[in-house]
């Protein structure tokens, strides 16, 4: 019973020093700022599923007040791609309703300020540099925990910015416990094959070639064989497929395709 209960204490003080590792880069005025801005856009028009705010229109983000169609959530600054995966990780997932280790490569804001604090969730957030509810610096390349280290994984739009990606990938399957699962976004054109060739490697290139100065590749409809090469089970939910009435709703664009893979 003692080490029981030390153990939940542990736990506990854990929680509150990972929450403080968070909030130590997180600038303090963001939230207030947010929360102020939000009350000019109340409204019955739409729900960001991220924060629960009913509003009349979304913004460009930021602290912007400017509107923007199926842009940011004026209260948490979701972008219609992260209100998408909120609603796949509610509807199709165990987050919501089991203990677990959540692995959230590279924190998307409108996501972790809420699974960092969601008791169920022990929160690990990583990224290469230092950014609001990131605990570690990691390469996911090269990634410094033990196999089978966590029960969950998301990674959002990260692999197209990784020159290694197949790496990143296998080392996302060696983290990940049998019996877990992975988000996995990118943006991709699913009517072709992968766009990608190492000699381009200029900002002005990357941005001509792959759309932004910081990609090294556009993905295609081989993103799947991809996954699947680390030993990934791949299941494909897009975007394409969802109600018009819940993309109404929600504010959501048809663009983003969830790859869950699982573990066996
Ligand atoms: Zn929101």
């Amino acid at each position: 019973m003692k080490s029981s209960m030390q153990s939940a204490r542990n736990g506990t003080l854990n929680h509150m020093l990972n929450n403080f590792a968070c909030y130590s880069s997180h600038r303090w005025w963001v939230e207030p700022a947010m929360a102020c801005r939000a009350l000019f856009f109340v409204g019955g028009e739409f729900i960001c599923p991220c924060c629960g705010w009913r509003l009349r229109t979304f913004t460009r983000g930021g602290t912007s007040f400017k509107k923007r169609p199926y842009g940011y959530c004026p209260r948490c600054n979701s972008k219609a791609r992260h209100r998408r995966d909120w609603l796949f990780l509610q509807e199709k997932t165990n987050l919501f309703s089991e203990r677990l280790c959540l692995l959230h490569v590279s924190p998307k804001y409108a996501l972790s300020r809420r699974f960092a604090n969601m008791p169920n969730i022990r929160f690990v957030g990583v990224d290469i540099e230092q950014r609001p509810y990131v605990s570690r610096l990691v390469d996911i390349t090269d990634i410094p925990f033990e196999s089978n280290f966590c029960d969950a994984i998301i990674c959002i739009h990260v692999l197209e910015h990784i020159e290694q990606d197949r790496k990143a990938i296998r080392e996302l399957y060696r983290v990940l416990k049998p019996g877990g699962w992975a988000m996995i976004t990118v943006p991709i054109n699913l009517d072709r094959r992968t766009y990608e060739d190492p000699t381009i490697v200029t900002p002005a290139e990357r941005k001509k070639q792959f759309g932004e100065a910081q990609h090294v590749r556009v993905y295609g409809f081989d993103f799947k064989d991809r996954l699947k090469e680390s030993g990934f089970e791949v299941h494909l939910d897009r975007g394409a497929d969802i109600a018009f009435d819940t993309k109404e709703k929600y504010g959501l664009l048809d663009d983003e395709n969830v790859f869950y893979c699982t573990k066996n």
